[in-house]
Parts: C-alpha cells; sequence; structure tokens
C-alpha cells in the first residue's frame, strides 16, 4: 500500500523536476538549494522503491543489496533535513552585503557538507535489524536512531532560525515549515494506526512542491533584473542619443560649407556649363547627406522617447503646395505624371504640428518618386471634419515597382530596404519609413500601405488635426526670389553682422549675403558681439548660439539689455534637430535659421527684416 504513495511521489517528483529545469529559472542561492533539494527527493523515493522492490521479490533481509539500499534510505533522509535547514537559514540570514553572505553561505555549505560526509559514514558503518510488526518491516537499530536524532536536530534548528530571524522572513516563507511539522504529526498518527502506510518520503515531496510556491518567485526575480537591464539599457540609448546630437551638430558645420559655397558658385553667371552641373550633383549630394543626418536623428530621438509634437497653427494649402514643388524636383526628368487632388473643404488654417506632418507626407512622396521609373503619383488629399477636428486624409498612389504582399509587414523596420538588388542605384537609408511610422503613431494617426507587386503601391495617411479660426494671422510666408530682392536695390548697402566662433561659418553666410548687395561685417564671440554694437547700428544680426564663453543665447539676452536696442536678430545654427526653431523664439529670437543654411530660408528672412518695400 505505501509503495502506491511513494510510486505516486516519484512520477510527480519527476514530472515537477522536469517542468522546473525546463521553466528556467534565475541563478541564485535560493534557487540552487532548491534543485538540490528536489534531486535528493527524486533520489530518496528511487530508493525507497527499490526497496519496496527488493521486498517483494523475495530478497533476503540480510543481503547485502538491501542492507545497502535501507541505508542508502537513511543517508537520504539526513541529506534531505541538512538541504531544508540550510535552505531555511540562507532565506532567514540578514546580512545585506551580498558578496560578504554568499562567502558565508559557502563556507556553511562546505562545514556541511564535510557534517554530512561523516555521518553518511557513521551510518554505513553502524549496525542496522529489521523488525517484523503486522506484517511490516521496520529498520532498526543504532545507525536508524542517529538518522531520526539527526533529522530532528535539523528540523529543530530551521525552527529556531525562522523564529530568531522571523524579521527576515516573509510570512508566507513558513508555509513549507509549517508543512513540515503537519506533516511530522500526520505522519505519526497514521503510521500508528496503519502501519503498513511508509508516508515518509510521500510528506517529503509535498513538502518539495509547496517550497517551490514559496521560493523567491523566479520570475519576479527575473523581472527585477529585467528592470536593471532596462534602465542601463536606457542609460546607454540616452548616450546614444548625446553622440548623435553632437554628431549632428558637429556634421551641420562641415556641410554648411560645402553647400553654402555651392549655391554661391551656381549663382556665378560665367560658370561654364560642366562645372554647374557638378556643383548641382554636389548640392544633391549635401541634400542626401543632410538627409541621412536629420533620419538617423530624428529615429534615435524616437527611440529614446524625446521626440516631442510641436503644434502651431499653419496653412494646410501652403504646406501642400511646398510637398509638391519638392515632389517635382524629386521626380526630375523621369516620365512621370503628378496629379494633385486636394480636397477645398480643409479649413484655411489647422493647429498641429506642420513640420512633422510634412516629414510623413513628404517620405511618401519621395518614395514614390523614387521607386517609381514612370507612369503617375496622385497625391490626393481629402478631408473629414467633425466639431472642430479635421482628419487630414492624404494618399500617394504610385505606378513604381511596388512591395511583395510578404514583405510589406518589413517596411517599417530601421534599415531595412526591400528588393536590395533592384534597388541598388536608389539612394536611401531604410530610415524613412520606420520614422514615418512613429511619426504618425505619436501623432495619434494610421499609416496604411496597400501593393501590387510590379504594378504600384498605395499609402495612405489619416492624422486628425484641430481646426483654428481663419482669422488667426500666419508668420507671413510670402516668399520671394533673389532677383526680386535685389531689383529694388531695398536690400542694398543694408549692414548685417554676423556672430560665429567658426571661420569657415562667417565665410560662408558673408559669401552668400554678399550676393544680395548686402554689406557684411562679422566677429568670433559674443564678447566682440557687445563691442561692436556700441559703435555701429546693424540692420540685422545673425548669431551663432553654440559657442565658447558666451554662448548666442546669452550674447543675445545680454543686448537685449539695452532698451534702446532695435535691430532684429536671428539665430543661425547648427543646433537644428526638431523642437529647436520652437525654443529659440521663445527666447525672443526674431527668426531662426539652421545650418546648412538654406537658400529660400535665408532669402525670407532677408525679405522680412530688410527689404523695406
Ligand atoms: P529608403 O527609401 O531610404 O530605403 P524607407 O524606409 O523610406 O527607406 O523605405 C523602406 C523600403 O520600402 C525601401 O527601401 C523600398 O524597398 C520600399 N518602399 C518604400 N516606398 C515604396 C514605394 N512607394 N514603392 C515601392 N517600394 C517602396
Amino acid at each position: 500500500m505505501g509503495a502506491y504513495f511513494t510510486i505516486c511521489s516519484f512520477v510527480y517528483i519527476l514530472i515537477f523536476i522536469f517542468f522546473f529545469f525546463s521553466k528556467g529559472s534565475v541563478v541564485n542561492t535560493e534557487t540552487k538549494i532548491y534543485k538540490v533539494l528536489i534531486i535528493t527527493t527524486a533520489i530518496g523515493l528511487f530508493f525507497d522503491i527499490l526497496g519496496y522492490a527488493l521486498y517483494i521479490n523475495g530478497y533476503p533481509l540480510n543481503s547485502f543489496l538491501y542492507f545497502l539500499v535501507v541505508k542508502t534510505e537513511l543517508v537520504y533522509f539526513v541529506a534531505w533535513t541538512f538541504t531544508f535547514a540550510f535552505y531555511i537559514y540562507v532565506i532567514s540570514y540578514n546580512k545585506k552585503n551580498i558578496e560578504e553572505k554568499l562567502e558565508h553561505f559557502r563556507k556553511i555549505f562546505h562545514y556541511l557538507l564535510g557534517v554530512f560526509v561523516l555521518i553518511t559514514f557513521i551510518i554505513y558503518i553502524l549496525p542496522i535489524e529489521f523488525n517484523f510488526a503486522n506484517n511490516v518491516v521496520f529498520p532498526m537499530g543504532s545507525s536508524v536512531t542517529l538518522t531520526y536524532l539527526i533529522a530532528g536536530v535539523g528540523i529543530l534548528f530551521s525552527i529556531f532560525c525562522a523564529i530568531k530571524n522571523r524579521k527576515n522572513i516573509i510570512l508566507f516563507k513558513y508555509t513549507p515549515l509549517f508543512a513540515m511539522a503537519v506533516s511530522m504529526v500526520v505522519i505519526v498518527v497514521v503510521q500508528r494506526l496503519f502501519p503498513d502506510l511508509f508516508l515518509v518520503n510521500f510528506c517529503l515531496s509535498i513538502v518539495v512542491v509547496i517550497l517551490y510556491f514559496t521560493i523567491e518567485n523566479p520570475d519576479i526575480k527575473l523581472i527585477k533584473e529585467l528592470n536593471l537591464a532596462k534602465v542601463q539599457a536606457e542609460k546607454a540609448n540616452q548616450a546614444k542619443t548625446e553622440f548623435l546630437s553632437n554628431m549632428s551638430h558637429e556634421i551641420r558645420t562641415p556641410l554648411n560649407a560645402i553647400t553654402g559655397f555651392a549655391e554661391a558658385l551656381k549663382d556665378e553667371k560665367d560658370l561654364p556649363e560642366k562645372a554647374r552641373d557638378d556643383v548641382n550633383d554636389i548640392l544633391m549630394a549635401s541634400d542626401s547627406l543632410l538627409e541621412i543626418v536629420n533620419g538617423v536623428l530624428d529615429i534615435s530621438k524616437i527611440e529614446a522617447n524625446k521626440l516631442e509634437i510641436i503644434n502651431n497653427n499653419y496653412s494646410p494649402y501652403k504646406m501642400f503646395n511646398d510637398l509638391t514643388t519638392l515632389t517635382k524636383v524629386r521626380i526630375g526628368e523621369k516620365p512621370i505624371e503628378l496629379i494633385v487632388k486636394i480636397d477645398e473643404t480643409i479649413p484655411k488654417v489647422l493647429y498641429g504640428d506642420h513640420t512633422r506632418v510634412k516629414q510623413v507626407i513628404l517620405n511618401i512622396l519621395t518614395n514614390a518618386a523614387k521607386y517609381t521609373k514612370e507612369g503617375h503619383i496622385i497625391f490626393k488629399v481629402d478631408s473629414l471634419i467633425k466639431g472642430d477636428i479635421c482628419r487630414l486624409i492624404v494618399s500617394v498612389e504610385d505606378t513604381g515597382i511596388g512591395i511583395k504582399r510578404d514583405k510589406i509587414d518589413k517596411l517599417f523596420d530601421k534599415f531595412e530596404r526591400l528588393d536590395k538588388d533592384r534597388n541598388t542605384t536608389i539612394e536611401g537609408t531604410g530610415l524613412g519609413l520606420a520614422i514615418t511610422k512613429k511619426l504618425v503613431q505619436l501623432m495619434h494617426g494610421q499609416l496604411v500601405v496597400q501593393s501590387i507587386y510590379g504594378k504600384g503601391s498605395k499609402f495612405t495617411v489619416s492624422i486628425d488635426q484641430k481646426i483654428a479660426p481663419s482669422t488667426v494671422i500666419l508668420e507671413d510666408t510670402m516668399e520671394v526670389s533673389r532677383e526680386e530682392l535685389t531689383k529694388g536695390g531695398e536690400v542694398i548697402g543694408k549692414s548685417v553682422l554676423i556672430v560665429d566662433d567658426n571661420k569657415l561659418n562667417i565665410k560662408v553666410a558673408t559669401r552668400l549675403l554678399e550676393d544680395y548687395g548686402i554689406t557684411v561685417d562679422s566677429c568670433m564671440s559674443g564678447a566682440e558681439c557687445l563691442e561692436k554694437v556700441k559703435y555701429i547700428k546693424y540692420d540685422l544680426i545673425f548669431m551663432d548660439d553654440m559657442m565658447p564663453r558666451m554662448s548666442g543665447t546669452e550674447t543675445f539676452h545680454k543686448l537685449k539689455e539695452d532698451p534702446n536696442f532695435s535691430t532684429p536678430v536671428v539665430v543661425l545654427t547648427a543646433n537644428a534637430i526638431a523642437g529647436m526653431e520652437e525654443k529659440y523664439l521663445s527666447e525672443g529670437f526674431d527668426s531662426y535659421l539652421s545650418k546648412p543654411i538654406e537658400r529660400k530660408a535665408l532669402d525670407n528672412v532677408i525679405n522680412k527684416y530688410l527689404n523695406n518695400e
């Protein structure tokens, strides 16, 4: 009868071992001891069953094999109580320093191991007898007495540790001890009533299973460790973002010189045709480089959750116009017809992050232009107005190379470019759509892709924007060409001061401004600027921000301290990540220009501050 309990327990423990080891757990002292405990239990149960088998098969009680099996069972019992007591000792130990704690446990373990080996030896040499009662064999003798004695001491020691260090033990961790005590009572009572029921091993295996649920939950531990790893990863990510941000700033400065001089060269009247072509190529390559710098910066900001949506009033019509112009430039000479259909019910002024909305739409328009050889691109904007919200539904349909159905999911992975062999001639980084998707998510919009491979694709974006009253006055965005600016002679002879700590930047800006017929003065620090304005009245100041000793912003505030100072100050900076324009304007700067200097933006600034017509 007792054998059935033991066999069940054995099977159960084997399944449990399989489950425990296949699940995986955090490696710490508790789980290590627990592993020893369950394996010990399984070995004990195995010997228990072996003992029964030998007995049933008529092995003589005085045979060496039977003697060995029974003694091993006794040793197992000692091993079990030692491990259990050590476990209770470990969970109740209250030193905080982990290193010290581990060192202490290591010492105790070695000590226990020594004692255990000694006791094992004694158990094997001490005599054993077998007693028959009610047709059941009971091992007896000094080796059995010693075993029970040690087991008793082990259990008492566990209880003592648990009570002494009760403050360090969480209440539910007492459950196995409690189960152990109950088991002891059950064993004594049941064994008296039904002597043929050997319940010891069965009870111990139950305690082992209960213990599993009270050991420091491996999952919780795992989560804690993961959280720690997450914090470290976030720190690394933060460092990466800062690095990229600095790199972007550094790359922009030489890029400013390349584009600036190329722009200036392009306008030279007697430039040979071949050189003009080369200059155009330089400008295109610089644009791509700038796109990459911006892309890498955007993606790292998004990943660091640093990208903010900055809302302002804007004219959607102007934005669609700009987008159409930019797409036409991108299509270039390719035989592609750009069909634009803008819903005329879209309100005149919307409130949203127009820089990001524009970036999203420009990305999919640029892709359409890039991945289409011939045919058409339909750029369509519909609107859905509900209360004060206008849902912009923008679709871009092309007759390009299309995307394989199974690749659509991959589109939005960063650095993922599909069909690489076919697209070797098309420049790109594989960042565009990853950024686009994140931006759309940030603005709570949706992005849908439909495509037939070889035939074409359709990207649809819908974003909700608030409707602003059409009476809102938008920044004057009237665009003028340089010819117009210089024609009337209004700008010619105006004086501009450039403040920048980098000589090359000053050279580029001077070169560009001189084209308008403007008189340019320059200085390389905030202090010099403050000195100069004391004696000279400039019509406009271009101020770099990141300068040693006194930053552009500090210089600007110092300038403003003089109540008579009325010269407009435009910040001209390589600090060009999203949100910077708003930051500088809120500091009080009159306008913002990013490096590399965009010709059109420069035209607008000059028109605004130097064209008095
Ligand atoms: P990039 O254009 O810089 O490679 P994107 O993230 O913008 O990166 O696009 C990822 C990939 O998706 C592209 O490399 C291209 O294979 C595919 N793709 C994007 N838009 C289109 C389109 N309109 N037609 C066909 N393939 C496209």
